[in-house]
C-alpha cells in the first residue's frame, strides 16, 4: 500500500510539474511519519523514499536511532528553543526556524556538533495568529540576522496556509511565498551553492503546490493513511 501510495505521489507530482512546463525533478518529496512506527518508515523506504519529516522531537529521537542511517530527516513541527540542541544534532535540515533566538540556538549547537545545519525560515503568510512562523513583513529582517550565523545554511522558505477543506484556496498563500522567495534570491540571500527550497503543499493540496513553484512537498497521510 505504502509503495503503490508513494508511486502514485510521484507520477501525480510528475505529470503536474510538466503540464505547468516545470522539471519533475525539481520537486523532492518529503514523506511526514508523524505518528507512523518505524516499521512503516523502513517501507517506504524499501520503495526508494530517502527523506522524511518528524514533527516533535521525543518522537524522533525515539525513532531515528532505530532507522537506516541513509535516510535524510527534516524537522516541520514547531521548535521550542529548549529542544535545538537534540533537533542540530537529530535532523539534516529545520524547516520551521521563525525566530532569531531559536536560530541563535541551534547555530551554536550545530557548532558544537561541527555541523553545519541546513534550515528554511517559515513564514506566516496567512498571518495566522495561531499559527508558528515569521509574518511575511518580518522575513527579511529575519534572514538578514540569520545569515550572519556561520553553522546555519538558509536553503529557503517554507509555510503552511490557513487550513482549508479546497485546494484552491491554498494557491493565493503559496503565491505569496514563491513572490517573497524570488524577491530574497535576487537580493542574494540565500545560499547559491545548493538549489532553492520552497516547501509547500501537503496530501490535500500539493497539486496545487507544484504548480505553484513549490520544490518540495510535504505528504503524511496520502503516503501512510490516517494518523489515528
Ligand atoms: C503533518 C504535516 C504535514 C503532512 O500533512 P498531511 O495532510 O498528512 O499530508 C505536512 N506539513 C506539516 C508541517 C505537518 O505538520
Amino acid at each position: 500500500m505504502i509503495c503503490a501510495n508513494i508511486a502514485h505521489l510521484r507520477g501525480r507530482i510528475a505529470e503536474t510539474a510538466r503540464k505547468s512546463g516545470r522539471n519533475p525533478d525539481d520537486i523532492q518529496l518529503l514523506a511526514v511519519s508523524k505518528n507512523m512506527t518505524v516499521e512503516k518508515i523502513e517501507e517506504a523506504r524499501q520503495c526508494g523514499q530517502k527523506m522524511f519529516g518528524e514533527n516533535f522531537i521525543q518522537e524522533a529521537q525515539a525513532k531515528i536511532e532505530h532507522c537506516d542511517p541513509s535516510i535524510v530527516w527534516h524537522f516541520i513541527g514547531h521548535l521550542q528553543s529548549n529542544k535545538a540542541k537534540q533537533a542540530a544534532r537529530l535532523f539534516q535540515l529545520i524547516e520551521t526556524v521563525d525566530r532569531l533566538k531559536l536560530a541563535q540556538a541551534l547555530n551554536r549547537h550545530a557548532a558544537h556538533y561541527g555541523k553545519i545545519l541546513d534550515i528554511l525560515i517559515q513564514v506566516n503568510v496567512g498571518q495566522e495568529k495561531q499559527k508558528s512562523g515569521i509574518p511575511p513583513q518580518g522575513a527579511e529582517q529575519l534572514i538578514r540576522e540569520t545569515r550572519k550565523l556561520e553553522h546555519l545554511r538558509i536553503r529557503g522558505l517554507m509555510t503552511i496556509p490557513p487550513y482549508a477543506d479546497n485546494p484552491e484556496l491554498s494557491r493565493p498563500y503559496f503565491r505569496i511565498l514563491k513572490k517573497l522567495a524570488d524577491e530574497f534570491s535576487k537580493k542574494g540571500y540565500f545560499t547559491n551553492k545548493a538549489p532553492l527550497i520552497l516547501s509547500m503543499g501537503m496530501s490535500a493540496d500539493y497539486t496545487v503546490a507544484v504548480e505553484e513553484g513549490a520544490t518540495l512537498v510535504r505528504v503524511g497521510t496520502a503516503i501512510f493513511g490516517n494518523r489515528i
